[in-house]
């Protein structure tokens, strides 16, 4: 990186620079929309929260925008997951400025397990491909036990995924997704991005999105009957609930009942608490 042009947060080359002397032209089957605004990905990084104390991982890290913003805000460590190869050489000269600092795994996100090269306290700071987005994001919400390994989720999504994790009852982003979310989680929009924020400019807005888990559940239920009455309830969310939870069996309008919902409301209308009073009645058989 001799001779290149130096002005920037961390003394490293600026990503427009980076991205030309590595010929990181960008793929769109890898969902890659670059972040180059260091000043930005810094800004995401304090979003996330104290890193100091934190191992971070950060999936996706291109030709290192964000990585750079975890690393000048103080991440202890970074673990980078990063399904391109071509991005790698990159990524080490920035590991070079930063000594034990950062991990990079050239892997596929969705197959590679990363336990094991992270110390708690952890927390996931990510700019998602959006083609496996929303599916990490529910990996990571359905754990085989709770709490996960990570404190919080400061994540980049499509404005629309954004605003369905966020979404409250009688609003048209009601739905699984944000009771889910609900349920184990605080989670706000910290953030909007309009397209012109990344290279190549996507079609759509984007977001993020901060989660901060929960120690336990908001309400209790078992996860499993939550799931089936929530999936049964929003297939159908435009019909009312005594006919969309038919299947949950002959006693399921005494049960609405019981659990304070209107077997006449539909579930778009209807908070997670009372999801959750339905779900402890109908396992109580
Ligand atoms: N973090 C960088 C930034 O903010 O500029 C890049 C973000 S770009 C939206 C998404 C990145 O995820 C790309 O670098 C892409 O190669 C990578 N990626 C795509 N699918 C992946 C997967 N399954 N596992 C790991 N990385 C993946």
């Amino acid at each position: 990186m001799k001779g290149l042009f130096v002005s920037t947060i961390d003394g490293l080359p600026p990503l427009r620079e980076v991205i030309k002397a590595h010929d990181l032209v960008a793929k769109k089957q890898l969902g890659q929309n670059f972040l180059l605004d260091l000043n930005l990905t810094a800004k995401i990084a304090r979003l996330a929260g104290d890193l100091s104390a934190c191992d971070v991982l950060e999936v996706g890290p291109g030709p290192g925008g964000l990585t750079r913003g975890l690393l000048v805000e103080g991440a202890r460590r970074v673990l980078a997951v990063e399904k391109d190869p071509r991005c790698v050489p990159a990524l080490e000269e920035i590991g070079a400025v930063y000594p034990g600092r950062l991990q990079v795994i050239n892997a596929d996100a969705m197959e590679v397990d990363v336990l094991g090269h992270l110390n708690a306290p952890v927390r996931v700071v990510a700019n998602l491909p959006y083609n496996v987005g929303t599916e990490l994001l529910i990996r990571w919400l359905t754990p085989k036990i709770w709490p996960p390994f990570w404190q919080s989720l400061t994540l980049m999504f499509q404005k629309e995924v954004a605003e369905r994790i966020v979404a409250k009852p009688r609003s048209d982003h009601y739905g699984r997704l944000a009771l889910l979310v609900g349920w184990r989680c605080d989670a706000k929009i910290v953030m909007h991005l309009p397209p012109e924020a990344f290279t190549p400019a996507p079609k759509v807005h984007s977001a993020v999105v901060h989660l901060t888990r929960l120690e336990a559940p908001r309400f209790a239920a078992d996860e499993t009957v939550l799931n089936r009455i929530t999936t049964m309830a929003f297939g159908q969310r435009r019909k009312m609930l005594r006919s969309s939870l038919k299947g949950m069996g002959p006693a399921i309008e005494a049960q609405l009942e019981a659990a304070g919902i209107p077997p006449t409301a539909r579930a778009e209308e209807i908070e997670l608490e009372r999801f959750c009073a339905l779900a402890r009645i109908v396992a109580a058989g």
